[in-house]
């Protein structure tokens, strides 16, 4: 089992953030910024390349938690950046889609990766 359906069971700790039947979001180990936390769908769903028909409307929803987030966080004004990595030229390194939500500084051309 990956690291994040563990984490969806409860099998490893993690700061959770946001839960709800479809979707999970916690901080990031390892943060880039100071808000970096990733949202997944409970769903294992490897990577954007494996995303179906039937997985829009949860992205759709993915998106709609992210902004949630990030003014709970307090970034919605200040601003923030959303990405997903794809593969290994994406820098992807857990094959659980997940959306990086960074904020809380001005981000400059890149993060993560
Ligand atoms: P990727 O490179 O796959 O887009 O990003 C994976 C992210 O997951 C990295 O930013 C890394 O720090 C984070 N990460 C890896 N293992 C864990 C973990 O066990 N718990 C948490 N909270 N984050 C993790
Ligand atoms: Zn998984």
């Amino acid at each position: 089992m990956c690291v994040f359906c563990k984490i969806v069971k409860g099998e490893l700790p993690a700061k959770v953030v946001y839960e709800d039947d479809r979707v999970m979001a916690f901080h990031d180990i390892n943060p880039q910024a100071p808000v970096h936390v990733l949202v997944i769908p409970k769903e294992h769903i490897p990577t954007v390349n494996d995303l179906k028909e039937e997985h829009a409307e949860l992205i759709g929803h993915i998106f709609l938690v992210i902004k949630k987030i990030a003014k709970e966080l307090g970034i919605a004004e200040s601003g923030y950046r959303v990405l997903v990595n794809c593969n290994s030229d994406g820098g992807q390194e857990i094959y659980h889609l997940h959306f990086h939500l960074l904020g809380g500084k001005p981000l400059g051309p890149m993060v993560c990766r």
